[in-house]
C-alpha cells in the first residue's frame, strides 16, 4: 500500500472516459515548500480519508499537487461559457481534476486541486492562485453547506511557499474542493459548439448516468435532463435568494448542472436589504444584482437547453418548441420554491392566496427603512422587534398584525410557527466584516484562530446560540463594501 492510500484515498476517473475533446491530461505543478494551514476534519471523515494520514508530511504532498494520487489520471476539463454575456472558450486553467474519490458508501466525489498550476487551458494566466480568496471560498462554501444549500465544499488549503503576481505580491495557496461534479452549463456549450453530436450525447449521457440515473429509461431523458437541470437550479437560486446570498458572476461557466453552487469569487451576503445590491467591483452594470439572479439563472439555462437542442428531438424546430416550453416554466418553478421558503422564513405551514402579498410587503418596508436582511426575520422569529428603524414605524405594526392574524389561520401550534421559523431563519452569516477579519489575520499573521472560530460559529446557523450573538451584528458602513475577483 502506499502512503497516500493510508490516508483512505480510493480514486477513479469516470471523466478521463469521456471523449477525449472534453479535457486535457495535466499533473499539477509541483511546489516548493507547502504547508497545510487548514483542514476539513469532518468532511475528510465523510469521504472516507483518515485525518492524521492527511495532515502528515506525505498526505500534505497530495493537496499541493507534489504527489499524483493512484488510480486518478489528472486532467483539465475544458469549458466554454457566457461571461458577462459574452461567448468565450475557457477550461481549467488554474485547476486540475486528481480524480473522483469513491467512499466506503460508495458515492462519487470530484477531487479538485484549485491554484495548481498551469494547464493547457491557461492562456495568459499563471495557474496560480492567492491565499486570500481560497480561505475565502472555503469560509463561504462551508457556510453555505451548514445554510442547508448545496454547494462544492473545501476539503484543505495548502500554502505554497511561492509568491504570486497580482497587483501586489501575494501569497500562493492551493485548495482542495470536492464536488458533485464539474459539470457546468459552459461544459454542454463546449461540446455544443466546437463537438460532434456523438460527444454531446457522450456528454448527455454521463451527465444523467452520474446525477439523474432515476431518468435513465426515460422516453426522451435528455429532455428529462434539461428539466431535472431546471427543477434543482430553481431549487437553488431560490435558497440563495432566500438568505440573501449573492454569487457575484453568475456566468454559465459558473452554473454546475449537479444544482451545486460552484466558483466562489466575489460573492457575499447580503446585508440591508435592497435588490439592487452587488457586491463585485467588475459587476459595473448590476447584471449579477440580487434581485437579478433569478432572472440570470433563467438566462443560463436557456443557454443549457440551447446546447441540448441537437438531442431534443430530431426535427429541430421541434426540438425549439420543446426547448422554449421548458425555459418558458421556469419562473413559475423559481417562484414557487421561493414562496415556500419564504412562508417557512414567517412561520406559514399552509398556502393562502394573499401571502404573496403579505411577503412583498414586508420587503418593501425593509427597503424602505433599510433594514437588515437576516436581522430582520431573527427579530421577527424571536418576536424583538426593537433597535431597527423599520420596526418603530406604523407601516410595520399594521403589517406585523396582518402577519399575526395569517399566522392564527393555520392549525399548527404557534410554538410549532415558532420552530418552523427557527430552523428557517439563519442566526448568522457570513458577515461581511467578519470574513474580512478572519482573513487578515490568517494571510497577515498566519494566525488562523478567528477564521477558526468564525467556521464554528458558522457551521450551525439554526442553532441560535448566545456565542453567536455577536457575529450578528451589522457595523454602519462609510463606503460601500467591495469584493473583487478572486484570481
Ligand atoms: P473564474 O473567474 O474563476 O470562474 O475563472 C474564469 C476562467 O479564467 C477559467 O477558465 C479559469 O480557469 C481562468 N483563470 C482564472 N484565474 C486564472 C489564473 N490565475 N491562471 C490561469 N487561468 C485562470
Ligand atoms: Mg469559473
Amino acid at each position: 500500500m502506499t502512503k497516500s492510500n493510508e490516508a483512505g484515498w480510493n480514486l477513479d476517473n469516470s471523466y478521463a472516459r469521456l471523449p477525449e475533446s472534453l479535457y486535457s491530461s495535466a499533473k499539477p505543478t509541483p511546489v516548493n515548500s507547502p504547508e497545510l494551514v487548514i483542514l476539513n476534519n469532518q468532511l475528510a471523515a465523510s469521504l472516507g480519508l483518515i485525518v492524521q494520514q492527511l495532515q502528515s508530511e506525505n498526505g500534505v504532498e497530495v493537496f499541493a499537487g507534489n504527489e499524483v494520487l493512484e488510480g486518478g489520471s489528472p486532467l483539465a476539463q475544458a469549458y466554454a461559457g457566457h461571461q458577462f454575456g459574452h461567448f468565450t472558450m475557457l477550461g481549467d486553467g488554474r485547476a486540475v481534476l486528481l480524480g473522483e474519490q469513491i467512499t466506503p458508501q460508495g458515492e462519487r466525489f470530484d477531487i479538485q486541486l484549485k491554484g495548481s498550476g498551469r494547464t493547457p487551458y491557461s492562456r495568459g494566466g499563471d495557474g496560480r492562485a492567492a491565499l486570500g480568496p481560497m480561505l475565502r471560498e472555503y469560509i463561504i462554501s462551508e457556510a453555505m453547506h451548514a445554510l442547508g444549500i448545496p454547494t462544492t465544499r473545501s476539503l484543505a488549503v495548502v500554502t505554497s511557499g511561492e509568491s504570486i503576481i497580482r497587483e501586489t505580491e501575494l501569497p500562493g495557496a492551493i485548495l482542495t474542493r470536492i464536488a458533485a461534479s464539474h459539470l457546468r452549463v459552459g461544459t454542454f456549450q463546449y461540446v455544443s459548439r466546437w463537438g460532434t453530436e456523438e460527444e454531446l450525447r457522450a456528454l448527455a449521457d454521463y451527465t444523467i448516468e452520474r446525477h439523474y440515473p432515476e431518468i435513465k429509461e426515460d422516453e426522451n431523458r435528455y429532455l428529462s435532463l434539461l428539466q431535472e437541470v431546471i427543477k434543482c437550479q430553481a431549487e437553488l437560486i431560490a435558497k440563495w435568494q432566500l438568505v440573501g446570498f449573492i454569487h457575484g458572476v453568475m456566468n454559465t461557466d459558473n452554473m454546475a448542472i449537479s444544482g451545486e453552487t460552484i466558483d466562489y469569487g466575489p460573492c457575499a451576503f447580503m446585508d440591508t436589504f435592497d435588490p439592487a445590491t452587488v457586491f463585485s467591483s467588475i459587476d459595473r452594470q448590476g447584471r449579477y444584482a440580487y434581485g437579478n439572479q433569478p432572472i440570470i439563472a433563467g438566462w443560463n439555462l436557456a443557454r443549457f437547453a440551447e446546447a441540448l437542442l441537437p438531442l431534443l428531438d430530431d426535427d429541430q424546430d421541434r426540438a425549439i418548441e420543446i426547448a422554449q416550453e421548458q425555459i418558458s416554466g421556469v419562473n413559475d418553478l423559481y417562484n414557487s420554491n421561493w414562496l415556500a421558503g419564504m412562508r417557512a422564513k414567517l412561520g406559514l405551514f399552509n398556502e393562502e392566496k394573499e401571502d404573496e402579498a403579505l411577503i412583498e410587503n414586508l420587503l418593501k418596508l425593509m427597503d424602505k427603512h433599510d433594514a437588515d436582511y437576516t436581522n430582520t426575520f431573527r427579530a421577527l422569529t424571536f418576536d424583538n422587534a426593537n433597535d431597527m428603524d423599520l420596526f418603530d414605524t406604523e407601516e410595520f405594526a399594521q403589517w406585523q398584525e396582518q402577519w399575526q392574524a395569517r399566522r392564527g389561520r393555520q392549525e399548527e401550534s404557534k410554538a410549532s410557527s415558532d420552530e418552523l421559523m427557527r430552523n428557517s431563519n439563519p442566526a448568522v452569516i457570513p458577515r461581511n466584516h467578519r470574513v474580512e477579519e478572519a482573513l487578515e489575520d490568517a494571510v497577515e499573521n498566519g494566525d488562523y484562530s478567528v477564521m477558526e472560530r468564525l467556521l464554528d460559529v458558522l457551521s450551525n446557523p439554526y442553532a441560535h446560540s448566545a456565542e453567536q450573538e455577536e457575529y450578528a451584528t451589522v457595523p454602519e458602513l462609510k463606503v460601500p463594501y467591495r469584493t473583487y475577483c478572486g484570481t
